[in-house]
């Protein structure tokens, strides 16, 4: 089996021809002090770390940053001065819930972000070939931008649909297209997949931007071949992407150093699930230390069929999906091959649940699949409609 294309960027970026665990691993303390130095030079919020660690396993022993520290106070966490940020992205990360952030990237961490992505998507798209990009077009050096920077290094062809779009909009555009592959959010996906109907032209998928439901992704493999990718703003956009073995995803390890721990903080082996934190050594701009992400995932223990050098994350998911977890209704309730999109909000009695579905299937059906009493509408999915959620999902 060929080796990850994350290897071998790996390589050619950090000129290391045999790339191993010994020398990669020696590159990640090698840039972590380089980080504490310039922390400590920073007199910012880090100042009053160790200036230098004799090993990696010393990181465990530095404090955690959290979410909240950040959207306080974010010019405490920026290192380079304000001339050199090419981007700023703010806002709240998850629904409507997390507090706002500011994120800060120089042009450089920008470019490492579309190195990664040509990375992940050399796996899945040929060059000729057409990429479809849900994501959102948010200006220069923004999300949609820097994937479609990576599609056209490919000599792919990139389609910037964006996530505004009507499912009508979105049919047309694939029946006018016919594009091979799809980068975008997960579930949104399998819709308009439904939505289309019989001639979809899709081969493939790469999906990412929130968390892909285990019923969901089921339903999508039935229909080509998915890649799921890992990235949060946090750590550039683009953090872990899928291999030819499609065995868990490749971390981007030059740039981030990844560690999961249990809800006290401490650290768990291999293979358990628990918090991913991560150690951002890579970034320029605004690099972050034990960044507790709130997220869930796990390491795959066993190296990966396709030999590569990289550790990789399992499906990773939100920590604490709060009274509901949306992504066990999602994988419940798309098993119902009608179902086109829902939205799931809190009401007085308990919750409201609107569907929109293909046609041939009532609220019994709905309520039966998701096992729990609730007030469900559903309509007819009209190709002047927008999916409910254009990012990521939640219950309001
Ligand atoms: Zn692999």
């Amino acid at each position: 089996m060929k080796k990850t294309n994350l290897d071998q960027w790996i390589s050619e970026l950090e000129g290391i021809p045999e790339l191993t665990r010994e020398k990669l691993e020696a590159l990640q303390l090698r840039r972590l002090n380089a980080l504490l130095a310039r922390a400590r030079e920073s007199k910012l919020h880090y100042e009053t770390l160790p200036e230098k660690l004799d090993s990696l396993a010393q990181l465990r022993e530095l404090p955690f940053t959290t979410a909240d520290m950040i959207a306080r106070q974010p010019g405490r966490y920026l290192l380079t001065s304000q001339s050199e940020v090419a981007r700023v992205i703010s806002g709240a990360t998850s629904g409507t819930t997390g507090p706002a952030k500011r994120v800060f990237y120089t042009e450089r961490d920008t470019e490492h972000t579309v190195g990664l992505f040509m990375a992940g998507i050399s796996e899945m798209a040929r060059p000729g070939e057409k990429v479809y990009i849900g994501m959102p077009f948010s200006g220069p050096f923004g999300l949609g931008d820097l994937i479609a920077k990576a599609v056209e290094r490919l000599r792919a062809v990139p389609i910037r649909a964006g996530i505004g779009l009507t499912w009508g909009q979105q049919k047309e555009l694939m029946e006018a297209e016919r594009p091979e592959n799809f980068i975008g959010f997960p579930v949104p996906l399998l819709g308009l997949a439904r939505f289309c109907g019989d001639g979809f032209p899709l081969r493939r998928a790469l999906v990412s931007g929130d968390a892909c439901p285990a019923g969901v992704m089921a339903e999508l493999e039935r229909l080509f071949p998915v890649y799921p990718h890992y990235g949060s703003r946090e750590m550039g956009l683009g953090g872990a992407v899928t291999c030819p073995a499609h065995e868990g995803m490749h971390l981007r390890e030059n740039h981030v150093l990844a560690e999961i721990v249990d809800e006290r903080g401490a650290p768990l082996p291999d293979g358990q699930w628990g918090e991913l934190v991560i150690t951002t050594i890579g970034l320029e701009a605004m690099p972050l230390i034990r960044y507790r992400t709130g997220d869930r995932a796990r390491f795959l223990a066993e190296p990966c069929p396709c030999g590569g050098v990289t550790r990789r994350l399992d499906r990773v998911s939100r920590l604490d999906p709060g009274a509901v977890d949306m992504e066990e209704w999602d994988s419940r309730l798309f098993r119902l091959p009608q179902l086109v999109d829902y939205h799931a909000a809190r009401s007085e009695t308990g919750f409201r649940i609107r569907a929109a579905v293909t046609g041939e299937i009532g609220a019994r059906e709905i309520r039966n699949a998701l096992g729990i009493d609730a007030e469900i509408t559903v309509s007819v999915c009209h190709k002047d409609d927008k999916p409910f959620y254009p990012a990521k999902r939640y219950v309001q």
